[in-house]
């Protein structure tokens, strides 16, 4: 069959659902590099517009930091710019094993194999790991690129509500005449910015002998007191058997991932994973970029000291000026404002005063809990978060929602 019309027609009538239910994605062109002052071309074809970027997972500032721009060179001077091949064949640099090694170090795990993403770590990962004689326990929040991984592997898959660790018991002792179990959580919650606890998990997967797996991408570089992540935060360094993060958030914020953890199980990885085995892994240029991130945070903890004072300062401010807040204490700080088409207008209207941040709403968070996602950054200066606090008062006086409980927004706006 050829892209007949009526392939077209198929097609066509589909976006035009799409849009009709208010559902339609529309992206707003940067002309800068990335960072907390951007260049935007909003509605396309508009005049550039310079605004304060809150919404990036830009969080340590790194994403145009002088001394990566300039390791990135040097990376790309001396190693070259593509690798035309995977890494068995002949895809492997020195610099890619000596990545794996600080990456090791750096989340204090046994050993570590890169991926093209953290999004390809997740896709390969389970399938390396397990058979149809297994379970996968996983939170039912977990990460979009988690829900693929799982579907692609043989294993049983089975949820327990989210956090709830009296329902995980329950799936544990349920699930124990399975030859390998496996939990499997993120560590921060990217919508909610809330963490999991990872202190009662890994206590549960010892007491019913199962693995426990983290997604610790919005969590790497700053989460802990010196950033290695969410199991530093909670305690449990060494004891996580399998993390997977991203270099394309605070690490550097370019692009790719790995997966961490136990010897065998990277070792799995690099014989069965098939986004390992079929796919390029990630440029000599952004390795020589990730590497110079790592040598700065192992260097001094200035930078996710800076982000949590931001961050602090931030949600007080919001919740001073009477916005509803999700709790939390990571630089992940939603705004809630339930309905969608608020949600969409009160972008809109930040981003006039300057503050670029994006609405979410179905079906990227539950129906009725649309919300403005503010994502703070070591690369805020006071000036930008004042500024954006303003915004954010005149956008929510025009609202009319300063103060408003949960119940009363809902009942102004419906849902
Ligand atoms: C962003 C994200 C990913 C994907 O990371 P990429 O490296 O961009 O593919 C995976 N898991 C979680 C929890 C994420 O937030």
């Amino acid at each position: 069959m050829a892209y007949s019309d009526k392939v077209r027609g198929i097609y066509k009538d589909t976006l035009e659902g799409i849009q009709t239910q208010g559902l339609f994605k529309v992206e707003r062109f940067i002309h800068s590099a990335q960072a907390a002052d951007i260049e935007v071309e909003f509605p396309t074809g508009s005049s550039l517009k310079k605004v304060i970027n809150m919404c990036a997972n830009n969080y340590l500032g790194l994403s145009s930091h002088p001394d990566v721009v300039k390791a990135a060179h040097e990376g790309l001077d001396s190693r070259g710019y593509g690798m035309s091949s995977v890494r068995f064949i002949c895809g492997t640099q020195d610099i890619h094993k000596e990545l794996e090694a600080r990456v090791t170090e750096f989340l204090g795990t046994e050993d570590t194999i890169l991926f093209p993403s953290c999004m390809d770590a997740n896709a390969g990962v389970f399938e390396a790991i397990l058979t149809e004689e297994d379970v996968m326990i996983s939170d039912r929040l977990v990460h979009a690129s988690i829900i693929d991984g799982m579907r692609l592997c043989p294993a049983m898959h089975d949820t327990f509500k989210h956090s709830n660790m009296n329902h995980l018991e329950k799936k544990l002792q349920l699930h124990a005449d399975k030859r390998l179990k496996v939990v499997i959580t993120d560590g921060v919650f990217s919508m909610d910015g809330d963490t999991a606890k990872l202190d009662e998990m890994v206590a549960l997967c010892e007491k019913y002998d199962a693995m426990l797996f983290v997604d610790e991408s919005h969590s790497s570089g700053f989460i802990g007191k010196t950033g290695r992540g969410t199991h530093e935060h909670c305690g449990v360094l060494g004891k996580i058997d399998i993390i997977t993060t991203t270099f394309g958030k605070a690490l550097g914020g370019a692009s790719g991932g790995c997966v961490s953890g136990r010897r065998e199980v990277v070792e799995m990885c690099r014989q069965k994973a098939r986004p390992y085995l079929f796919s390029n892994t990630i440029a000599p240029v952004v390795v020589a970029g990730v590497l110079k991130v790592l040598e700065v945070l192992s260097a001094s903890t200035e930078r996710r000291d800076k982000l949590e004072v931001n961050t602090e300062f931030w949600r007080k401010g919001l919740e001073e000026a009477g916005f509803v807040l999700q709790p939390g204490d990571t630089p992940i700080v939603p705004v809630m404002l339930f309905n969608a088409k608020l949600a969409q207008a009160f972008s809109n209207d930040l981003y006039h005063e300057g503050i670029y941040a994006m609405g979410f709403f179905f079906p990227v968070v539950p129906q009725g809990k649309a919300r403005i996602r503010t994502q703070i950054s070591a690369g805020h200066e006071m000036h930008h978060l004042e500024k954006g606090l303003d915004a954010f008062r005149k956008v929510g006086a025009k609202h009319g929602i300063l103060g408003l409980s949960k119940k009363e927004i809902i009942e102004k706006f419906g849902l």
